[in-house]
């Protein structure tokens, strides 16, 4: 079991297969673009289970696939079964933009892949289109209408927040109360200098809009590491589960238990720091399992007690510019 110097215990590792993504979100990606990494840089499918391999027997116990967005990446399927076969005992996540997700869900059901995470800030295509910058949610709202039929998954849907996404609380809400699927709210964290009209807004503001449509009580026993969970009652009676996610105004450190690999084989031990632990070389110099095993040792005793970004004022920009490490696309979400 790996354990880190602050005595928290690291079991959880999100894992991003490629930096490519069919989708341009403004939070995500800078209007410019992002250079992308050469096919060189990016990890291999062996490379990525083999690390996967290391973390496992150093006592890992869950692994999230991430990116850019997974399911652009060619492998993924080839990573996703030899992952499975080679590391039964592995629990396996996914989070993904859903607009490839359809035809992917057999798979996904038949290696074991329960627990997926789709984001979706908007169900209004237009809006859709301004945030993502593709004409895409037909293809996302299907593909969660198909993923509901199968009884299987457990799915959660994440948006971010935005001023407009609270103006499209009601109907967000009763998307995720008909389906009854885990409606989660993410703070948006200021990895690009932020633009007009992309305002941050905290958890608390959301709280109180929540407030307004019905009834919003603490569910503890459904908390995870970084979500504060409610069950919701609107006010014509239907029940919501809502999480919510406070990176910048309420930080979580404390209970933070995850590792990142980002798709060039960097290893992060806090999003918000710009430590960075390189496997990919050592393991294509054939330096060998312990190499790795120690490099794996020292990221974690050094991973932060807590990131360090402070959300002092709540203002028209929130806590934007404060960093300006690599965008979420780059890191893996
Ligand atoms: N492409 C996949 C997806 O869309 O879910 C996986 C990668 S994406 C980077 C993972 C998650 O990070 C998404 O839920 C996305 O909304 C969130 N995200 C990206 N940038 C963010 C930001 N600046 N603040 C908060 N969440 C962000």
């Amino acid at each position: 079991m790996l354990t880190d110097s602050h005595s928290r215990k690291i079991q959880y590792l999100r894992v991003s297969l490629t930096d490519k993504c069919n989708l341009r979100c403004v939070y995500c990606v800078p209007p410019e673009g992002v250079p992308l990494l050469s096919h060189d840089e990016v990890m291999r499918n062996e490379e990525f289970i083999h690390i996967i391999g290391i973390f496992a027997e150093m006592g890992l116990k869950k692994i999230r696939f991430t990116g850019g967005e997974p399911l652009v990446r060619k492998g993924f399927i080839d990573i996703l079964a030899k992952t499975r076969e080679r590391f039964p005992e592995l629990e396996l996540c996914l989070t993904t933009n859903g607009t490839l997700l359809e035809s992917f869900l057999e798979p996904l059901r038949d290696f074991g892949v329960k627990k997926i995470n789709i984001s979706l800030d908007t169900i209004d295509r237009e809006r859709y289109g301004r945030i993502t910058g593709r004409d895409m949610l037909g293809q996302v709202l299907s593909s969660i209408e198909e993923a509901v039929l199968y009884d299987y998954f457990n799915i959660k849907l994440n948006a971010v927040l935005f001023r407009e996404t609270l103006e499209e609380l009601g109907p967000l809400l009763r998307y995720a109360g008909e389906r009854d699927l885990v409606l989660r709210f993410i703070e948006r964290m200021p990895f690009l200098g932020e633009g007009e009209g992309q305002h941050f807004i905290p958890a608390d503001v959301l709280l109180d809009e929540l407030a307004v449509l019905g009834k919003l009580e603490r569910n503890r026993k459904f908390d995870t590491s970084v979500a504060v969970m409610y069950d919701m009652v609107l006010a014509d009676g239907m029940p919501v589960k809502i999480g919510v996610i406070p990176p910048m105004t309420h930080k979580f450190c404390s209970r933070c238990n995850r590792l990142r690999i980002t798709c060039d084989g960097l290893l992060k031990t806090c999003l918000y720091s710009p430590r960075e632990y390189d496997v990919k070389t050592p393991y294509r110099q054939d330096m060998g399992d312990e190499a790795l095993r120690s490099i794996i040792l020292k990221a974690v005793e050094e991973k932060p007690r807590e990131h360090t970004i402070e959300c002092l004022e709540y203002g028209s920009q929130g806590c934007a510019s404060l960093m300006s490490i690599r965008t979420m696309s780059k890191i893996g979400g």
